[in-house]
């Protein structure tokens, strides 16, 4: 991956792009490409051979406009200010564009969570979560898996803030576990969201994904349930990769299975009767859809160009920088944008946090309803803005709809002497 584009530079130049189409004060458009606060920390905390380590961690509430900061928390080497900056932005644009009542945030810590023991991850994880104590709460700030995280660290943030503020606060996070007050359909939420926002595209470009073959970047939460859901209205898979490499089977591979070989063995390489394949060789391969869900900067100018792809659903945050952006118009690819294809983890995160307020559980098929609707309305904003404002593609869209969202919001709410 190309690593060098800075992807909080990448934000800013996302929302310029779409301001321009906006008639908005220049001095809030300037505030909305920064955010309100960020807490830089470093967390000690005991290794199992009693020494102790410190390490490098970040929260970003990027804007509180439209309600609580709502975002992620990632475990990655990679975790950098500036990126938790963007991904926070990212957050606050996703929210809006699905007219979610939330603001942006992120959060992440600079570790690889191989290095460590469960035990380990535990003791850092309380740690953290003692030092977003002050900023985090039910309705100021609520935190959610992303990249390395999951139920299980959900489940000790919400557990640690409760011990600490005596109480009972399950809305405080999403992402739990079932019987930690998490919500059904959440786990398959963000992988549901990007095959919707899929199936929505072809249609309007008088396709149907049911014909379309497919290439997932990236093997995780987001691309596995993807590549499953895609399967299941009738796509063919004929790729998939991982951070250990790609494999590909021209007749389709069952995304299911491939997903069971890489719990068993750690990779998907190797699945099968399968050609082996590089990242580049996948992200470049000849078919109608690829899905992007591995990490930012998958995608830069000088790839753009061998991308034979005819649609791109991000469901991964930023993998495109705004250079490949420029060369895929150009070339008329269309590029379903990340805040609006993967919205789906964060509003299922709504939903969850909506029955934690109500101390009420929905049904699967209600959260898939509701989130079915939020997607496909979200979808026909976009293209409504793409068409009437005759933009150059779906990204600038879906910012002119999210920014047009927080704009009136913070008009709405007047100034302060
Ligand atoms: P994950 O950790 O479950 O999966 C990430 C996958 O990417 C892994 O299979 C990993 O091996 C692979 N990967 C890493 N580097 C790679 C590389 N260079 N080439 C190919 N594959 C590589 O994470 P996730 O939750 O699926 O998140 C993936 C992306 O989706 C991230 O950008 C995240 O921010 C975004 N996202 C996730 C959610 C969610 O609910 N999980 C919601 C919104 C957005």
């Amino acid at each position: 991956m190309a690593g060098q584009v800075n992807p909080f530079e990448s934000l800013q130049e996302q929302v310029d792009d779409a301001a321009a189409f906006l008639d908005a004060d220049p001095g809030l458009i300037e505030r909305l490409k920064n955010p309100e606060r960020l807490l830089e920390t470093n967390l000690t905390f005991e290794r199992d051979d009693g020494s102790l380590e410190t390490v490098r961690a970040y929260r970003s509430q990027f804007n509180g406009d439209r309600g609580p900061y709502k975002g992620g928390i990632r475990y990655h080497p990679n975790v950098t200010r500036d990126e938790v900056k963007a991904l926070s932005g990212w957050m606050a644009y996703k929210c809006a564009v699905v007219d979610v009542p939330y603001g942006g945030g992120k959060g992440g810590i600079a570790i690889d969570p191989a290095d460590y023991s469960e035990d380990e991850l535990e003791r850092l994880t309380r740690a953290f979560a003692t030092e977003l104590r002050p900023l985090i709460g039910v309705d100021r700030d609520i935190p959610a898996p992303d990249v390395n995280t999951g139920q299980r660290e959900m489940n000790w943030i919400k557990d640690t803030y409760e011990t600490l503020e005596n109480t009972t606060a399950p809305g405080v996070i999403t992402g739990k576990a079932i019987d930690s007050g998490g919500s059904e359909g959440r786990v398959e939420a963000t992988g549901r969201s990007t095959a919707l926002a899929a199936r929505e595209t072809f249609d309007w470009l008088d396709d149907d994904v049911a014909d379309a073959t497919v290439a997932v970047q990236g093997y995780g939460n987001a691309g596995s349930v993807a590549a499953a859901l895609l399967a299941d209205l009738g796509a063919t898979i004929v790729a998939v990769s991982d951070s250990s490499g790609g494999i590909h089977d021209p007749e389709g591979l069952d995304p299911r299975s491939v997903k069971a070989h890489k719990a068993e063995t750690g990779s998907v390489t190797g699945y099968g009767d399968t050609d082996p394949l590089t990242n580049d060789e996948l992200l470049t391969l000849d078919v109608d859809l690829l899905v992007p869900a591995a990490l930012e900067n998958a995608i830069n100018g000088d790839l753009a160009p061998d991308v034979s792809a005819d649609v791109i659903v991000e469901a991964a945050n930023g993998p495109l920088t705004p250079r490949a952006d420029d060369v895929l118009a150009d070339r008329d690819v269309y590029v379903v944008p990340d805040i609006f294809a993967n919205a789906g983890g964060v509003t299922v995160s709504y939903f969850e946090w909506v029955q934690n307020r109500q101390r009420f559980h929905w049904t699967e098929s209600r959260v898939n309803e509701e989130l079915e609707r939020v997607i496909t309305g979200a979808f026909d904003d976009i293209v409504e803005a793409y068409e009437s404002h005759d933009l150059r593609n779906l990204r600038t869209a879906a910012y002119v709809v999210a920014i047009d969202r927080i704009v009136d919001a913070a008009d709405q709410a007047g100034s302060w002497p």
